[in-house]
């Protein structure tokens, strides 16, 4: 996606196939995550949103619809704020991939080329289903 047409194109399309209207807010939303290299919390989302004045309730019912049409997952990666990525055309329906978080500034990063391993996801009597492997460190910017 290089030139702004080809992504508003390709944002309307994803929320038209997923049976949503196409709303210029649903576009600007999606639009922000698309442009994102990594997961994205309701504020940053909202932030960046900030000049075309959507207000922030519309833009979280927007992420929560896209999320229940499995347009976009949503993870939680400890700190009490769900962040929002564009789940992969690739990827299986509920295919999940590792989050990287730095314990110094925060910053999270993905980690799509982790791939777990059925039989270290059950490898426990006591799991039933793993929801979320979040990886902690130091990122770059803080080592
Ligand atoms: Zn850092
Ligand atoms: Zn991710």
């Amino acid at each position: 996606m290089n030139s702004k047409m080809n992504s508003q194109e390709w944002a309307r399309e994803k929320i038209r196939s997923a049976g949503l209207r196409a709303t210029p807010a649903r576009i600007a939303t999606l639009k922000v995550l698309h442009g994102s290299g990594s997961p994205l919390t309701h504020a940053e989302v909202s932030d960046k949103l900030e000049n075309l004045e959507i207000d922030k309730a519309t833009i979280f019912r927007n992420l929560t619809d896209l999320v229940a049409k499995n347009v976009l997952r949503r993870s939680a990666l400890g700190d009490n704020v769900w962040r929002f990525e564009i789940i992969k055309e690739s990827a299986h329906e509920h295919d999940s991939h590792p989050h990287f978080v730095c314990v110094d500034c925060g910053s999270v990063s993905c980690m799509e080329d982790v791939e777990l391993k059925q039989k270290s996801t059950s490898a426990s009597p006591l799991l039933e289903h793993v929801t979320e492997v979040v990886l902690r460190g130091h990122c770059n910017e803080c080592a």
